[in-house]
């Protein structure tokens, strides 16, 4: 049998009801391993994880972002194909379903990696194969609320950071994995930190910071205060760890992960696979809501004590 490693992520931080995002993240674990299983591309099975999960509102992506200081949303995303370093990242995007697939058009339909904001939208509007929608489609009631809740205590927040009783919590997205051909990729999106400043963009979308894939080292995908995660260029740190040091998945994403709060005081957590296949979740938050697979042996969790040893 030949090997392949998936994992998914639905955000770091503090979550109340599991249960309810179990079963989503069991359904999107499913999908992606039954696609790796069938010998397919690991950028087509992350890009494929992270569109349900930009569809499900329990997430802050896509569908159920969170909103701007001036009640718009702009979405982050990157993938990157750890076969031969190619990625394409978008920010600031709205009135689209599905910015992963954006950022996918970026890295292969432009000889860029990065468009943001208009020039996005318009490059946006060329694409016939994209779902395109109004911003309204994109909004559900409960942003609206919490975006007041924010508004009126000043404060800038990770969308899952409150300690307040509502139970929905919502979290950005992604997804790595290391396909039967031994090619990693790595995807996230997101719809950044409530209340942020219009034109504000997080670790996402920054190769480095929230995303990267690589052959030679691990696939990385982060969720956390964007800003810390950028200062310390997280998901590179990770890689360079494996790749430079010979360290496994789970050492490295350890060690960044007390790099992140001894350095910046970092909250959040990340996925990480190795060129082995080895498996890494670690968080400062908390919690991270995690899905994996290896070879088909599944486990779902909410902190990296749930990782099975397989
Ligand atoms: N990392 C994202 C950002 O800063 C937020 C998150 O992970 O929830 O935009």
């Amino acid at each position: 049998m030949k090997n392949y490693t998936l994992i998914i992520h639905g955000g770091a931080g503090l979550v109340f009801n599991h249960d309810k995002y179990k079963d989503s993240m069991q359904k999107v674990l499913d999908v992606g391993d039954s696609m790796l299983s069938q010998g397919q591309s690991s950028l087509d099975v992350v890009e494929c994880c992270v569109r349900m999960l930009e569809d499900d509102p329990l997430y802050n992506a896509g569908y159920g972002s969170v909103l701007t200081s001036e009640g718009n949303v702009e979405m982050d995303a990157a993938i990157m194909d750890g076969a031969n370093l190619s990625n394409g990242a978008v920010a600031a995007i709205t009135n689209v379903r599905h910015p992963i697939s954006v950022a996918r058009a970026v890295m292969e339909k432009t000889n860029h990696v990065f468009l943001v904001a208009k020039g996005a939208q318009d490059f946006i509007n060329t694409l016939d194969n994209i779902e395109k929608c109004n911003q309204d489609d994109l909004i559900i009631d409960y942003r609206r609320e919490q975006l007041k809740e924010a508004v009126a205590k000043n404060e800038v927040r990770l969308d899952h950071s409150s300690l307040d009783s509502k139970e929905r919590k919502f979290s950005t997205v992604g997804a790595v994995a290391l396909d039967t051909s031994g090619n990693l990729a790595a995807a996230t999106s997101t719809g950044g930190i409530v209340n942020k400043k219009f034109g504000r963009v997080g670790d996402t979308p920054i190769i480095g910071a929230g995303t990267i894939a690589d052959n030679n080292s691990c696939a990385v995908s982060c969720t956390g205060f964007g800003e810390q995660f950028i200062k310390i260029s997280v998901a590179k740190r990770v890689a360079d760890y494996i790749e430079l040091l010979g360290m496994n998945a789970q050492s490295a994403a350890n060690k960044v992960r007390d790099e992140l709060v001894q350095k910046v005081g970092g909250l959040g957590g990340f996925i990480v696979i190795d060129k082995n296949g080895n498996i890494g979740v670690s968080h400062s938050s908390p919690c991270i809501l995690f899905a994996t697979s290896k070879n088909g042996i599944k486990n779902i969790g909410v902190n990296s004590q749930d990782l099975l040893k397989v």
